[in-house]
């Protein structure tokens, strides 16, 4: 790791700039129109009416990590029904959350724009008023729209109704009728989010004329701590045992370590199992991989029985799909341990990525996408201009020059400010070490061992660039003012346990 006096405008506030219309480089809106007409699709101003798919599904898991899926090389078997549904759809395998922390990567899959554009810079932020959604652009299209989301962090509060990434749907069933196991936040589990999700699909379906339906599922499971149903971890245990995990035992941080200025240091998982995934007294590594396996597994079963529900009422063949994680989960890189929200590793901010369109073939895609390219190539298939400020670009139109992108940022709990850019098949990493010091990591795209910023001056340089380019871009095309709970919300929030002033 290099560290010197570099200068980059971390953490710098952009200013205000609400409506104006920016240049969009990397985006090429609607030129996918072409694809489109081969699949059937109709649109704005084609002219005639076309065949449309009559159910848009946007499938989302909370902290699934790309490399637990089968479709992404995991050979433990943990997600045979995803496996199937990615051999049908086109399957990217470099795409990046912006943040690993939920409430920022939604409000970007759900908007298209980057969090610090949308001045949502952690799990206390809302979404600032006057930015459309995805669901807001769609429902003005004529769909009906309905959300079942099972994170807590995403719940619908009387003081933020229609003010959060609920904004846009007809029918938002934030209910959560479980607890976690280890503090009192609230959380519904896999199949009754099953059921939520196919009951609001009938109740959607079943309302006036609208044959157009945007349904949005958020599961939760895989989120520590990891409480599968009984016999799920055990499936496991053998093979998590024989990784060769950098710790055999993880120690318990308490208060008392923390440096200065870090609150919750127990809960965040630095060279130590955080407080809230502790279970059953264990301290190894396996037992704890295991479980999170294990949940991975039952939420892919509850995901086939969502599609097998969706195929009985004879939607599923016409449906658009999209699936997708919020972000990862750290299992002992870099001494990070069951934990998410400090880093911008791989296991952190490397998510799946599905499309799945009706008629056509599968295709596996290696170019660079974000989670931001979702709403505009969702909202591109309908015929619908992007709005200027969404960032992403449309991931059925031709690449744009220099190919895509992902820029990624911790969000206001992490401890160090870092800033990242994916880029033609390279990764550069820059932390904020205060006092004008910062240190930046370059790796190949999926090997993030050895650090290159050294040996490779001109990529290095390029990638800089590029990422002080996008940082002026996000912190500058800032869209609304930034938002947060109300003062009793935040410490309902810190009283149960999220930790970091975010
Ligand atoms: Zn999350």
């Amino acid at each position: 790791m290099v560290v010197g006096p570099l200068v980059l405008p971390l953490g710098r506030r952009g200013r205000t700039v609400g409506g104006r219309r920016a240049p969009r480089p990397w985006a090429l809106p609607l030129a996918g129109t072409v694809l489109l007409a081969a699949l059937g699709f109709c649109a704005a101003g084609c002219g005639r009416r076309a065949p449309a798919p009559s159910l848009v599904l946007l499938i989302s898991v909370d902290t699934l990590r790309a490399d637990r899926l089968g479709a992404y090389g995991c050979r433990l078997g943990l997600s045979p029904r995803l496996d199937a549904l990615a051999a049908e759809s086109l399957v990217f395998e470099a795409a990046y959350a912006p943040s690993s922390f939920t409430m920022p990567s939604v409000s970007t899959l759900l908007t298209g724009r980057y969090p610090e554009q949308n001045g949502v810079h952690g799990n206390k932020s809302l979404l600032p008023l006057g930015i459309p959604t995805l669901a807001s652009l769609l429902k003005e299209r004529g769909f009906r729209t309905g959300a079942v989301v099972s994170n807590w962090v995403l719940r619908q509060t009387p003081q933020t109704e229609g003010s959060t990434v609920d904004r846009g749907f007809d029918h938002y069933d934030d209910r959560f009728p479980e607890q976690e196991a280890n503090r009192q936040i609230p959380e519904r589990l896999a199949p009754d989010t099953t059921a939520a999700g196919l009951a609001m699909l009938d109740r959607l379906r079943g309302e006036g004329e609208a044959q157009k339906t945007f349904l949005w599922v958020h599961y939760q499971d895989p989120h520590g701590p990891y409480t599968p149903p009984e016999g799920y971890r055990e499936r496991y245990l053998a093979a998590e045992s024989e990784r060769p995990w950098p710790r055999t035992e993880l120690p318990r941080a308490q208060p008392e370590d923390a440096p200065p200025g870090v609150p919750e240091f127990e809960q965040r998982g630095l060279a130590s199992l955080p407080s809230y995934q502790a279970l059953d007294g264990r301290s190894d590594p396996a037992f704890y991989a295991a479980g999170y396996d294990g949940e991975v597994r039952w939420t892919d079963e509850e995901l086939a029985r969502l599609l097998d529900g969706i195929a009985q009422r004879g939607l599923l063949d016409d449906a658009v799909i999209v699936f997708v994680a919020d972000h990862g989960e750290a299992m002992g890189e870099a001494d990070y341990w069951f934990a998410h929200g400090e880093y911008l590793s791989d296991p952190l901010v490397r998510v799946p990525l599905f499309l799945r369109l009706p008629g056509h073939s599968s295709e596996r895609r290696t170019d660079v996408v974000a989670l931001a390219d979702v709403a505009p190539t969702l909202l591109a298939l309908f015929g619908i201009e992007p709005p200027a400020e969404m960032l992403g670009r449309d991931l059925l139109a031709p690449a744009p020059p220099g190919g895509g992108l992902a820029y990624l940022a911790t969000s206001g709990g992490a401890i160090r400010s870092r800033r990242g850019l994916v880029r033609d098949g390279w990764k550069y990493l820059v932390t904020d070490l205060g006092g004008g010091r910062v240190a930046e990591e370059l790796y190949r795209l999926g090997d993030e061992r050895t650090n290159l910023v050294g040996s490779e001056p001109e990529r290095r340089q390029l990638l800089q660039k590029g990422l002080m380019v996008t940082m002026e871009r996000v912190q500058t095309d800032v869209v609304g003012r930034p938002r947060a709970l109300s003062e009793a919300d935040m410490e309902l929030m810190r009283k149960l346990g999220y930790v970091g002033e975010d």
